[in-house]
């Protein structure tokens, strides 16, 4: 195999955690380079600490290692978004464009790009095929759609390889979720686990696309090993896991925890998730790279429940 140098940004989040963990499995630990503005709770592995709003450190590094891939984890999520939206503007894009110069100058072969379902909006159906238009309701959102079109200028403009998912909203048991609408999805399972009940801030009804992060971390990396000719979205691949709303997830829960309860308490995410579609069109994503997931939400749910009573919660 070809020698590769990974950096990762925002690797101490919810994805990057684990995503870390996959990549070293697949490239060795030494090649792959955890950074993040935040220190890690637990040492594992090469880690360097780098705010990627500083374009010099950022280079810096990437010539120094001679990093051959690029994975950009580093944001300001959904809700947090909400609370400083010029902030989140400034981090979101300074950030993506700090990473997207040093790339094109330093000699990057790959740059992933997380964008979001948060890059649709209400006037859409509620199933988005691919080319839906986008009209984004938070500064997060509307962060990721810019992302996506300076992801397809750079890769037209100057060839740089750049692959990017909308990701839905993101479960796993190994990390907690940092401000975004979908986490109650995550909460609701350490609660449940705790024997505790649990106040939701969504609707009863609100149903929302997600994934399991297992699935979520399987196509980021056949996304990232496909054929260079087989990727046919330079902006970015409609992804789809799974779709439920609060009432389904308790509902899943209480065949493994039958005593388990919910009380719902909507705040300001609701009208978040209401500007979002609650199905994802995933289509071409599955014909260009073969694409399925492989989790129903029973099968997540018993996993979760699994691992998490395995943690001292
Ligand atoms: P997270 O909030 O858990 O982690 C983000 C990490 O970025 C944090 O560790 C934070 O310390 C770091 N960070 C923030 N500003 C930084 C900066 N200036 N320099 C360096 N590091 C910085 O987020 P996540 O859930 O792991 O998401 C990772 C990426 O995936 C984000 O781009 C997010 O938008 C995208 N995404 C996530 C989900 C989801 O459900 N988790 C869904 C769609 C898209």
């Amino acid at each position: 195999m070809k020698r590769e140098c990974i950096l990762v940004t925002g690797a101490n989040g919810q994805i990057g955690s684990v995503l870390t963990g996959y990549l070293r499995g697949i490239y060795g630990d030494d090649q792959v380079i955890a950074t993040d503005i935040r220190e890690p709770e637990t040492a594992a592995g090469r880690f360097e600490k780098l705010d990627v709003t500083d374009a010099a450190s950022l280079a810096q590094i990437v010539s120094k290692n001679k990093v051959t891939q690029v994975y950009h984890l580093a944001a300001i999520l959904s809700a947090r978004g909400e609370q400083e939206p010029m902030k989140t503007w400034q981090v979101n894009m300074g950030t993506y464009f700090n990473v997207l110069e040093a790339a094109r100058e330093r000699g990057v072969e790959k740059v992933f790009y997380p964008s979001s379902i948060a890059v649709f909006g209400a006037h859409i159906s509620n199933e988005p095929g691919q080319w839906a238009y986008l009209e984004p309701a938070t500064v997060y959102g509307i962060s990721k759609a810019a992302g996506e079109n300076w992801s397809d200028y750079y890769f037209k403009r100057y060839g740089l390889d750049i692959r990017s998912l909308r990701y839905p909203g993101i479960i796993g048991h190994q990390s907690m979720p940092g401000g975004g609408t979908t986490d109650y999805a995550v909460d609701i399972y350490h609660k449940a686990v705790k024997g505790e009940a649990f106040e939701c801030f969504l609707n009863p009804d609100t149903t929302l696309p997600m994934i399991y992060i297992s699935d979520a971390m399987d196509a980021t990396i056949r996304l990232m090993e496909a054929a260079r000719e087989d990727i046919t979205v330079r902006t970015s691949y409609n992804l789809a896991g799974m779709s439920f709303s609060p009432a389904e997830i308790t509902a899943s829960i209480q065949k493994f925890i039958p005593d388990f309860t919910i009380t719902y308490n909507p705040d300001f995410r609701q009208k978040i998730a209401d500007s979002w579609p609650s199905h994802i069109d995933d289509s071409i994503a599955r014909k260009d790279w073969s694409w399925r997931p492989s989790y129903t939400l029973d099968k997540m749910t018993e996993e979760m429940i699994r691992e998490l009573r395995k943690k001292d919660l």
